[in-house]
C-alpha cells in the first residue's frame, strides 16, 4: 500500500470501470426511485382539451348579462351542444369548455336562478386552461438518467404512460469477514463483537437503488473467504466485502480476489477513515474491499460504492456533491484527506456544517445525525471556522 491515491483518483478509477446495466420495462407503480433509461415524450396534449379552471358558467365573453341556462358540462361528461350568445352552460373544474364558449365566469360572480343566470363581465379566455398548457403533444417530459420520484411518476402518468424503461437494479453481494463477528440477538462470547457493517451496508445498498442479492459472514480463513467470494461473484454485479483487506496475517480478501481472477485497480486511498480500501474488476463485475471499522466501511461505501451503483444505473454519480461553510474549526490530518461527519443547517451563503463529535473510525455513533461527509484537505493545524469545504450528502 505504498502508493496511496486521492479520493478523486480512486473515484475516477471506479467510474472508469463501469458499463451501464441494461434497461427493463417497469410498471409505474413499481418505478419509485428507479433510474429512467429512455426519453419520455408525450403522445398527447395535457390537459388534452380546453377545460375550466373553476366551477362557474361557460359563456361568450362580454359585458354583464342575464343568460339562459341551457345545459351542464361536468368533469368527465362534456356537454354535447354548442353555446350561442345569450346563453350559458354550467361548468365544473376540469370539465371541457363547450364549443362556442370563450370564457368561464366563476360561480361567485354570478347569480343564478333555475333557468336564467346573471353573470358579471368577462374577457376572452377567462378561467380557461388551454389544451397542452402543461405538456404539448410531442414534448420531452423526462430525460434518461432521471431518478424517478413522486413528481416524475405523476408526470409520466399524466401523459398516459403505464410503464417506463428503467435501468436494471444492480445486484450487490455482501461478504462480512471476521472471526469476532456475532449476529445481533445472539449471546456475546469473550472477545467478540456484534457485527454492524452487514446491516449498515445492506441499508446503504438499498438506499442506493440496488438489490441485496446475498449477504454472508465468513471467518478469517483463506479458503472459506475465497469460497464466499466465489459465491458472491456468481450472484452479483457488485461484490462488497467488509474487513480483512488490510496488511495483517489474518486479512485474506485481496489474495482471495486475486486467485479468483479479480484484477486490482487500487489498494490504498489517502483518506481518513478508509485508507486500506481495495477495488478490482473481473469481466464487468466490480469488487470492493472496504475496511472493517464501522465508520470506515460506511464512509468508503459512500465515497466509492454509491457513485458506482448510481453510474451502473445511468444516474449522475456526483449528484450528492455540494459545498458547506464550517461552523467550527476542524483539525486536519497531515497526510490524508479526512471525511468528517457533519450536521448541516441552512445559513447565509448555503449549508453550515458542525461535526458530530469524536471522529475515530470505530466511533459508529459519529454517523448518527450526520447529514454529510465534509472533505477536509490534508494539512497542518486546523481548518478555521468560516472555511468553505466540499461535502458529500449522505
Ligand atoms: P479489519 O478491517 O478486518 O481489520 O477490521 C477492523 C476493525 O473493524 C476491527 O476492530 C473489527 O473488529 C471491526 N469490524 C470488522 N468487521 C466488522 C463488522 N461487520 N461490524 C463491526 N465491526 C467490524
Ligand atoms: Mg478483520
Amino acid at each position: 500500500m505504498s502508493d496511496l491515491i486521492t479520493i478523486d483518483e480512486a473515484r475516477r478509477r471506479v467510474l472508469g470501470a463501469i458499463a451501464p446495466l441494461p434497461a427493463e420495462d417497469v410498471p409505474l407503480s413499481e418505478a419509485l426511485d428507479r433510474v429512467l433509461a429512455e426519453d419520455v415524450h408525450s403522445a398527447i396534449d395535457v390537459p388534452p382539451f380546453d377545460s375550466s379552471a373553476l366551477d362557474g358558467y361557460a359563456v361568450v365573453a362580454g359585458p354583464a348579462a342575464g343568460l339562459e341556462l341551457i345545459g351542464e358540462s361536468r368533469a368527465g361528461h362534456p356537454e354535447g351542444g354548442r353555446l350561442r350568445p345569450g346563453a350559458a352552460i354550467r361548468i365544473s373544474t376540469g370539465a371541457a369548455v363547450p364549443e362556442g364558449a370563450t370564457a368561464v365566469v366563476a360561480l361567485e360572480r354570478a347569480e343564478g336562478a333555475e333557468s336564467v343566470v346573471r353573470v358579471e363581465e368577462s374577457s376572452q379566455g377567462d378561467n380557461i386552461r388551454r389544451a397542452g398548457e402543461d405538456v404539448r403533444a410531442g414534448a420531452l417530459v423526462l430525460r434518461p438518467g432521471t431518478r424517478l420520484g413522486p413528481a416524475e411518476l405523476g408526470a409520466a402518468a399524466s401523459v398516459g404512460r403505464a410503464a417506463l424503461s428503467c435501468a436494471r437494479r444492480p445486484r450487490a453481494a455482501l461478504v462480512l469477514t471476521g472471526d469476532e463477528l456475532t449476529e445481533p440477538g445472539e449471546p456475546l462470547g469473550p472477545g467478540r463483537i456484534y457485527g454492524s457493517n452487514g446491516l449498515a451496508l445492506a441499508a446503504q445498498v438499498q438506499r442506493a437503488g440496488a438489490v441485496l442479492a446475498r449477504r454472508e459472514n465468513v471467518p478469517d480463513d483463506a479458503g472459506r473467504t475465497q469460497e464466499a467470494l466465489a459465491r458472491a461473484l456468481e450472484d452479483a454485479d457488485v461484490v462488497i466485502v467488509s474487513g480483512g483487506v488490510s496488511v495483517g496475517p489474518h486479512d485474506h480478501v485481496k489474495g482471495a480476489f486475486g486467485r479468483l481472477g479479480v484484477e486490482e485497480r487500487f489498494w490504498g486511498v489517502r483518506l481518513r477513515p478508509g485508507k486500506p480500501t481495495w477495488f478490482g474488476v473481473r469481466d464487468g463485475l466490480l469488487a470492493f474491499g472496504l475496511p472493517g471499522n464501522p465508520v470506515s466501511s460506511m464512509v468508503t461505501f459512500q465515497l466509492f460504492v454509491r457513485p458506482a451503483l448510481a453510474a451502473l444505473q445511468g444516474a449522475d454519480p456526483s449528484a450528492t456533491r455540494a459545498e458547506a461553510v464550517l461552523d467550527e474549526p476542524v483539525a486536519r490530518s497531515p497526510r490524508r484527506e479526512e471525511a468528517v461527519r457533519v450536521r448541516l443547517r441552512p445559513g447565509p451563503g448555503g449549508w453550515r456544517a458542525t461535526t458530530t463529535g469524536p471522529q475515530g473510525s470505530h466511533i459508529l455513533t459519529s454517523m448518527l445525525g450526520a447529514a454529510a461527509l465534509a472533505r477536509i484537505p490534508p494539512g497542518e493545524g486546523e481548518l478555521a471556522a468560516g472555511e468553505r469545504v466540499e461535502i458529500e450528502l449522505l
